[in-house]
């Protein structure tokens, strides 16, 4: 089992009336890692949103008729989903979209907004408003037209709205104006700009740039609001309040595809240098490094570069076996990988091995693959993680919400070792994860490791 991310993000906005709809159906493709649930594309055609989403992965969602419906539009954002907050029907498919007299817009978020509970009670209670779905992002559409109730136009209202919503957010919003990418003080989940002649995007992450050929702008700043116009002019718009800032250190682990480079930094090479320290941090004699596919392949690199061990592949990967299959009990989950992940015999037999993979989350895949790999023939496996011991809660946008699954949260080292039949087991450390940047102060989140937030989870206010 995985921590999951809860979604992805891509917006655009052209000079001209274009093929918005197959533009954000690129970026959605190139972002299905960041959610398989649902997909969606609301896009500004003729004065109105026409909206289209549905549940499963974007080509089961969007075929060549759907997207036609979009071409001549200026402006569409999209969104791909999996769900954390709210449960995973259709109903809660984003972007959400609102046509109310004082504004018509649409919405696409990632992340969680920790205090939109109290935000839903005190509209409930105090104005009556009736919520549609348990998403977080309905608050924030309902937060913006009440402040613009209350005379605001609708860049003042986002920015007092922002001023009252805590926790992880990344989003577009497109109205018949413009097209604006919001992301949180503390900057928890990424979002990045980029161009092309004719047009600006926002993408949760710079691979969606590279596959609609945009040249890459920059990171959208923690703390900011960029509003893009339709001229294509760019404005800005700081938060001045201090806050630390806290990138979630999982976007580098394993979030984020490897192509992507999130606020100045290359995954694929945070990748590498988490295994290379590693290496440095627990040194084993062995024949093999090998990663568990895919995101423990760059970690496995770092490893073999730092300790000069021969770096080659233990297992073919099944491609045609999505992350979204859900499988109904444990015993299916077990058999499942064997279907993903077969050994390669001829590889591993006889060979003392160091394996390199992501997280260890509850501990059943891993002793599943290590077991496999016994079987294959290999003489000792010695498991490596490029992250710190996952002992917490996150409250930002991941599934991960009750540190009682969390096998790290309730067995020893040595424990966990045991449990999944490791020769030895070693986690990366958070002082070697916060060192990889090479930066001071790298400004990470490690709360899922350390049990210490970026931010105050205790809100009171809203
Ligand atoms: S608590 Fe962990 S998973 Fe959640 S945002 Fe922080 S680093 Fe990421």
């Amino acid at each position: 089992m995985k921590i999951r991310e809860e979604c992805g993000i891509f917006g655009v906005i052209s000079k001209r009336r274009a093929d918005s709809g197959n533009i954000v159906f690129a970026g959605l493709i190139s972002q299905q890692h960041r959610g398989q649930e649902s997909a969606g594309i609301s896009a500004f055609k003729d004065g109105k949103i026409i909206t289209h989403k549905g549940q499963g992965l974007v080509t089961a969602v969007f075929d060549s008729e759907t997207l036609d419906k979009f071409n001549g539009a200026d402006k569409a954002i999209g969104h791909v989903r999996y769900s954390t907050k709210g449960n995973n029907g259709f109903v809660n498919a984003q972007p959400i979209t609102t046509s109310h007299k004082k504004a018509t817009f649409a919405l696409a978020h990632n992340g969680n907004i920790v205090n939109a509970d109290k935000i839903r009670d005190k509209l409930e209670n105090e104005y009556g408003v009736v919520f549609n779905t348990s998403n977080n992002c309905e608050a924030v559409i309902l937060l913006i037209i009440n402040e613009m109730i209350k005379g605001n136009d609708f860049i003042t209202a986002l920015r007092n709205v922002v001023s009252k919503i805590e926790g992880a957010y990344s989003m577009a919003l497109m109205t018949e104006d413009y097209l604006i990418a919001v992301r949180d003080r503390v900057g928890f989940r990424p979002l990045c700009m980029g161009r092309t002649e004719d047009s600006i995007m926002v993408a949760s992450e710079s691979c969606a740039l590279d596959s609609v050929d945009a040249q890459f702008i920059r990171d959208i700043e923690p703390g900011e609001i960029v509003i893009i116009d339709n001229g294509l002019n760019i404005r800005s718009i700081k938060d001045t309040r201090k806050a630390p800032k806290g990138l979630c250190s999982f976007e580098y682990i394993y979030f984020a595809r490897q192509d992507s480079v999130i606020d100045g930094r290359s995954v694929y090479e945070m990748r590498k240098a988490m295994g290379k320290y590693l290496a440095l941090q627990n040194p084993v004699e062995a024949d093999l490094i090998c990663g568990v596919p895919d995101s423990g392949l760059e970690g496995a690199k770092g490893y073999a570069e730092q300790s000069k061990i021969p770096y080659g592949s233990a297992f073919v990967l099944n491609r045609y076996i999505g992350r979204s299959f859900i499988y109904p009990t444990q015993k299916a989950r077990e058999k499942a990988v064997r279907l993903k992940l077969n050994p390669l015999r001829a590889a591993v037999e006889d060979k003392r091995i160091v394996l390199v993979d992501d997280s260890i989350v509850r501990g059943t895949t891993c002793a599943k693959i290590i077991s496999e790999l016994r079987s294959a023939g290999a003489k000792e496996i010695h498991m490596r993680i490029t992250a710190p011991l996952f002992k917490y809660s996150c409250y930002f946008g991941t599934d991960i919400d009750k540190p009682e699954g969390l096998i790290a949260n309730r067995m020893s080292v040595e424990e966990i070792r045991k449990h999944i039949g490791a020769d030895s087991l070693d986690f990366l450390s958070i002082e070697n994860l916060l060192k990889i940047s090479g930066e001071a102060d790298p400004g990470f989140c490690v709360g899922c490791f350390s049990g210490k937030y970026p931010i105050d989870l205790d809100i009171s206010d809203c």
